[in-house]
């Protein structure tokens, strides 16, 4: 098959075709979703990121191409836990070596070289927290200005990520909140609002599936099902509606994060944007919907590390979670689409490593002289903000050692449960840290 006419954005509700790039990110007939097409597959011409892919994207013939190295991301056979799974062959798709470290950044590629073209004056994102991070990097790139709703309880790396990033960052109680504050720009002029549904970003992901037809063109005679994680179900829908243009049916996998869990709240949204779209794929591909808790995540995280030597925290390893739990054809083969945390963050390598059984001996002194000493100075003096810590350790114990580092040991101790955060009303909610009954059982010794 052999492209035949440039790609175009079709309405799901009214099928209203709209062929040339635009402002409007909604059917201007009917506020449906627009979702692009494509009329046959091309093979790439160049791999410069998404752009290689141009005669495929709706966006592919503007002259403003934005790319920071997206897309190419290496294809990893997992033998070893194919074999545990008790399925044929199993790839892993590592979009966590994309330049921000998901998939996303294969949207933010397309739709911020759209809104340069569109000659926009900013791009308005709301984001659970990968995809501020994505946005705005790409918006820097090309010199438009980003501002960013994001959740205050969003992971901490990845908030202070986008406030370096972003030129305005506003935080939200939760995500709904940022994503009702980010859709109030919708329309204005000179502003293009990234919104879930936003056809520019859909463009950008579907390169994902053009990839791994060009990669494992096996997919195309073989019985295959894809493990994606579904917040707002955007992935889940560019790459089915990709792989279906081209007449390829995959059984699709969702992968949901559990309400109860903190690490892996990035892919959980209570009402996904998508939700008709990834109720319809589910059901029309005859695949499942699985939902992931922290444990099971963390378990596929060490099982990654232990069987195939690839490292990557939960949400990262949270298809393969999703893979233990499901009853496949032993002859199916699997391909596993891996985004974020990969390497993992502390917390999430912390997290790893105590569900090992590993303790940390017993005594303070096995944690290293710093961690017993500041377990030591918490002890005699009560809670503390890391710079207390940091003064007095500097001050009246005689270490060398920068406030960065302090901050980085209590953290640590923090993930090893050893310190647990307490808020002083007094002090403007300042964060002190205070001992934590683990740690007094050390300390005992
Ligand atoms: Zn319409």
């Amino acid at each position: 098959m052999t492209s035949k006419s440039k790609p175009w954005l079709q309405c799901s509700r009214c099928g209203h075709i709209v062929s040339e790039v635009m402002p409007s990110i909604s059917c201007p007939k009917c506020g449906g979703f627009l979702i692009p097409k494509i009329s046959g597959f091309a093979q790439p011409i160049s791999k410069e990121g998404v752009w290689g892919w141009s005669p495929l994207l709706f966006s592919g013939d503007i002259t403003t191409k934005i790319s920071l190295g997206e897309g190419w991301t290496p294809i990893i056979k997992a033998s070893r836990i194919a074999r545990s799974a008790n399925v044929g062959k199993l790839f892993l798709k590592v979009e966590s070596r994309n330049p921000t470290g998901t998939f996303i950044d294969r949207g933010s590629a397309t739709l911020v070289s759209a809104a340069k073209h569109m000659r926009a004056r900013m791009v308005v994102s709301p984001s659970m927290g990968d995809m501020g991070v994505s946005l705005s990097s790409y918006c820097r790139r090309a010199g438009i200005k980003c501002k960013v709703f994001v959740p205050e309880n969003a992971l901490p790396i990845k908030v202070a990520k986008t406030l370096i990033l972003a030129d305005d960052v506003v935080l939200t109680l939760n995500y709904e909140e940022a994503l009702n504050k980010a859709s109030k720009y919708v329309g204005q002029e000179g502003v293009m609002v990234a919104l879930p549904t936003n056809p520019y970003l859909i463009d950008g992901y579907r390169t994902l599936a053009y990839e791994l037809l060009h990669e494992l063109p096996a997919l195309k005679g073989s019985e295959t099902t894809i493990i994606v994680p579904v917040g707002n179900g955007a992935l889940l829908t560019a790459m089915w509606s990709a792989l279906k243009d081209l007449g390829i049916n995959a059984r699709f996998i969702g992968v949901k994060g559990c309400v109860k869990s903190p690490t892996i709240v990035d892919i959980y949204v209570e009402s996904p944007a998508f939700k008709d779209f990834i109720d319809e794929i589910i059901s029309e591909s005859g695949g499942e919907l699985v939902n992931v808790c922290e444990e099971e995540a963390l378990e596929a995280s060490l099982q990654l590390s232990h069987l195939e030597g690839f490292m990557t925290g939960p949400v990262g390893a949270s298809p393969i979670a999703a893979l233990n739990t499901l009853n496949l054809n032993p002859k199916q083969n699997v391909l596993a689409i891996v985004s974020g945390d990969a390497p993992p963050d502390a917390v999430a390598v912390y997290s790893m490593l105590s569900i090992t059984g590993y303790r940390a001996g017993t005594s303070p002194s096995s944690l290293g002289k710093t961690k017993a000493a500041i377990l030591e100075v918490l002890s005699l003096k009560g809670p503390m903000h890391p710079y207390a810590i940091w003064k007095t350790l500097s001050e009246e114990r005689g270490f060398k050692i920068s406030l960065r580092a302090v901050y980085q040991h209590v953290d640590e101790l923090h993930s090893l449960g050893y310190v647990s955060q307490v808020h002083a009303p007094s002090k403007r909610g300042r964060k002190l840290y205070s001992l934590t009954s683990k740690a007094l059982d050390l300390l005992k010794h």
